[in-house]
């Protein structure tokens, strides 16, 4: 068979047998931010590309190179979004949310689409998990940002993973040092790729995220922000520091960090890996204290990170992390010739009422081959349904673990002895457990 189409270039298609993988990481992320408070907010795949260019910046990678945007006859251009935050932030001003009191705490599980070079770990759509938290400028939020984004990584059982965390300061502060840097790459300007000759201008702190290796070599030995930070930036700073070590959560300081987006402000941090090759940021986020302002909103201080879930699925399937299995079918129902077929028709009904996972033969083969799907599927037990159980209102219920078989009725009775059946069931698994231990 020659397939006509084919999935386009970076996107993923996640199989039935393999999403649980996934179902396991949306559970873990969306419970661990509930119990931090955040909760759940949903937004449009896409948005005006005015609000990208706003937020992210105009000189960034993000907004130069990477934005798929699209336009329908007579509207105007829109963008599938590259990230979460700018969205989140025009939904949640657009909805009133900022005035419902501070702080305002939200997450949410997203797709974005980048148009990049494709390897692993870097997809042209992928999956996010963020948080954002509007109304504190306090570095206390900071901490609380951090340690919900750690609690995750945790919980997913990811190991050897580091925090890296910086200080991008604010407009003040900042401004003096993009002079410094200007001073510092001028006499190399030659040396830089086309965008950074560019960024020299504009953006001069972008050239430390270029990820051209002569570009970075050049930028080795550059000023370093920390060292040109105001006072406040250094208290809020200092501060962070001193939570995050009251947490217990270990950190280094890295002042090379200053994010692929131009809205942060402050504290900007990387949880990164390096056990999936070059791709190894699983989260990134921090401080954008003036970004709600930028989109027309009062000025209000913020923060959030954004988790690449394909690059946290990769990393836990190289560290053999545990994912939370798909439900088990607990009975399935084999049936031979037409009168049994409806009975099982009514008893399936009945036993998924009370909440079991039933199937039975929905393609009319043979005993055999419906008792291999039974097996395949991993049932737990099997009723076998003919003439003879039809007539005398009875079965045999097997078990399949164990090869046992009880009788069962076919009556009213029928949905209480299946209920009794798998709960003697569940109870000799767990005295197997306990055995093992005692
Ligand atoms: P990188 O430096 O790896 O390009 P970034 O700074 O562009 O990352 P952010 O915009 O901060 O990334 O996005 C947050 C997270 O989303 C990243 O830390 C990463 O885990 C994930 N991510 C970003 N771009 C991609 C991509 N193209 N494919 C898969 N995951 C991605
Ligand atoms: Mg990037």
């Amino acid at each position: 068979m020659a397939l006509l189409v084919k999935k386009p270039k970076g996107t993923a298609d996640v199989v039935p047998s393999k999403s649980y993988m996934w179902h396991t990481v949306e559970k873990i992320v969306s419970e661990t931010a509930q119990q931090f408070g955040f909760r759940e907010i949903r937004i449009p795949t896409f948005e005006e590309t005015g609000l990208f260019v706003r937020s992210v910046g105009e000189t960034t990678d993000v907004v130069q190179k990477e934005m798929y945007t699209v336009s329908a006859a007579g509207d105007s251009k829109f963008t599938l979004r590259p990230e979460g935050t700018a969205g989140v932030m025009r939904a949640m001003l657009e909805n009133g949310v900022m005035n419902e009191g501070f702080p305002q705490k939200v997450y949410y599980i997203l797709s974005c689409f980048r148009h990049e070079n494709v390897q692993a770990g870097r997809l042209r759509e992928f999956h996010q998990f963020g948080c954002e938290m509007v109304g504190s400028a306090s570095p206390r939020a900071d901490a609380e940002v951090i340690a919900l984004a750690k609690s995750v990584l945790d919980r997913v059982g990811l190991k050897n993973i580091e925090l890296n965390i910086n200080s991008i300061g604010c407009p003040e502060c900042r401004e003096k040092y993009r002079q410094a840097l200007r001073d510092y790459f001028e006499p190399h300007r030659d040396e830089l790729c086309r965008t950074c000759q560019d960024r020299l201008e504009k953006n001069p702190m972008r050239i430390l995220d270029c990820k051209s290796a002569e570009d970075q070599a050049i930028a080795k030995d550059a000023p370093m922000i920390l060292d040109y930070l105001c006072d406040d930036c250094t208290e809020h700073f200092e501060k962070l520091k001193q939570y995050l070590t009251q947490m217990n959560i270990a950190f280094s300081v890295n002042p090379r960090i200053v994010r692929g987006l131009d809205y942060y402000t402050r504290t900007v941090f990387e949880f990164i890996t390096t056990e999936i090759g070059a791709q190894g940021t699983v989260c990134g986020g921090g401080r954008y204290d003036g970004l709600i302002e930028q989109l027309g909103g009062a000025k209000t201080p913020a923060l959030g990170f954004g988790m690449g879930l394909e690059r946290l699925l990769l990393v836990m399937q190289k560290q053999g992390c545990d994912f939370m299995e798909d439900k088990k079918c607990d009975l399935y129902i084999a049936t031979m010739g037409e009168n049994a077929a409806a009975k099982a028709l009514s008893m399936t009904a009945a036993a998924r009422e009370e909440g079991f996972f039933v199937e039975y033969d929905l393609v009319e083969r043979g005993l055999k081959p419906q008792m291999k799907y039974a097996d395949k599927i991993g049932a737990r037990f099997v009723i076998v349904l003919g003439d003879n159980e039809i007539d005398s209102g009875a079965a045999k219920l097997k078990n399949m673990a164990t090869g046992e078989q009880t009788d069962i009725s076919l009556g009213d009775a029928f949905v209480e002895q299946f209920s009794q059946a798998m709960v003697n069931n569940m109870f000799s698994g767990l005295e197997d457990e306990l055995g093992g231990l005692v």
